[in-house]
């Protein structure tokens, strides 16, 4: 099977060896070729003020209209407090079956929780949330096995319960997709 093509966004300051861990998990859980970019876009455009968030369908949009990339899918890695319309917050968004997903860190810290920050398991719930959202950019929907990464998770407490890895009924429903 030919390596599917995966551009890795990331926006804002991550450190090398962050994003290095993610581009390993997502060439191994979706057997993919990863190149990484840098953007340094403004934002501004994307902020709601009466929300004091950015929106991510909008986000994505242009994310979409701005990449030359020729790769099957771009997840793009970002800093920022995403919402989608319905949702009071969210850790990522993902066009299903289409190209893009997006992904922020900024919910994923113990902090605003009141607990003590932990950089290991807030880049571990980071791992999750673009392996999760990459997931409904191949088509796959939420899971129901509790270690399934596509499991759907509203607090981060959701996603310290899953793994990394899509459960066997995913992988071999993405390799369907794929044949
Ligand atoms: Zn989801
Ligand atoms: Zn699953």
């Amino acid at each position: 099977m030919k390596k599917k093509s995966i551009q890795l966004v990331s926006h804002g300051q991550f450190e090398d060896s962050f994003i290095d861990t993610i581009a390993e998990d997502i060439a191994r859980e979706f057997n993919a070729e990863i190149k990484t970019e840098e953007c340094h876009a403004d934002l501004n455009a994307f902020y709601a003020p009466s929300r004091r968030q950015y929106d991510a369908n909008k986000l994505i949009r242009f994310l979409e209209e701005q990449s030359e990339t020729k790769a099957l899918k771009i997840i793009c890695l970002c800093q920022v407090d995403l919402f989608i319309p319905i949702l009071t917050y969210i850790f990522g968004q993902a066009v299903y079956k289409g190209k893009t997903a997006i992904a922020s860190i900024y919910r994923l810290k113990n902090e605003p929780y009141g607990m003590k920050s932990d950089d290991d398991l807030v880049l571990d719930r980071f791992r999750k949330v673009v392996i999760h959202e990459l997931g409904h950019t191949f088509g796959l929907v939420h899971c129901q096995v509790p270690s399934c990464v596509m499991r759907s998770s509203t607090y981060v407490e959701d996603l310290d319960q899953k793994k990394i890895h899509l459960c066997k009924h995913c992988r071999n429903h993405m390799e369907t997709l794929f044949e």
